[in-house]
């Protein structure tokens, strides 16, 4: 469990929560941030330093990072998802770009494509397990039913059988 320090929210695991104060023990969720972009300006950081397996980023990918937004007007939100996704499909480390930035541009569409399927999927997968639980649920009523059924039945026989002694 993720508690945010801010709001007292818990969360199952640290999607939506960023380590933000100086000493990075604390967690903040994303409701506690002003703006979604501040938030994911962090997550999207933290995941190129991940994926690089460095600390920190250099002055160059900072600014690399951050022209993305205003030049090719990427949000971070998206960029972090996309470094996600290039991760995921080892499309870095398979490439010549050495940290992966530079390729965000041309891999965005496929980043969003695989996202938004990957979501709709599972809602489709929530609902399908919604209606099971429901068809199990009635099944159980049944069951019941007939087991209650099923006993008064078997009590009846054995009286049947005493009567006959
Ligand atoms: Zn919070």
């Amino acid at each position: 469990m993720y508690k945010c320090s801010k709001c007292g929210q818990e969360f199952e695991d640290d999607e939506l929560l960023v380590k933000r104060n100086k000493k990075k023990k604390e967690w903040t969720c994303i409701d506690c941030f002003e703006n979604e972009e501040d938030f994911y300006w962090i997550k999207l950081y933290e995941v190129v330093c991940q994926v690089n397996k460095v600390d920190k980023l250099n002055i160059r990918q900072i600014t690399q990072l951050k022209r993305m937004k205003k030049e090719d007007k990427l949000s971070f939100v998206q960029m972090y998802y996309c470094v996600l996704y290039m991760d995921l499909v080892d499309k870095i480390s398979s490439s010549n770009e050495k940290d992966g930035i530079g390729l965000i541009p041309y891999v965005i569409d496929e980043s969003n494509a695989f996202w938004r399927k990957k979501w709709q999927l599972e809602d489709d997968i929530e609902n399908l397990e919604l209606k099971q639980k429901e068809t199990i649920i009635k099944t159980k009523v049944t069951f019941k039913k007939e087991k209650e059924k099923h006993d008064l039945n078997f009590d009846f026989l054995e009286g049947c059988e005493d009567d006959d002694k």
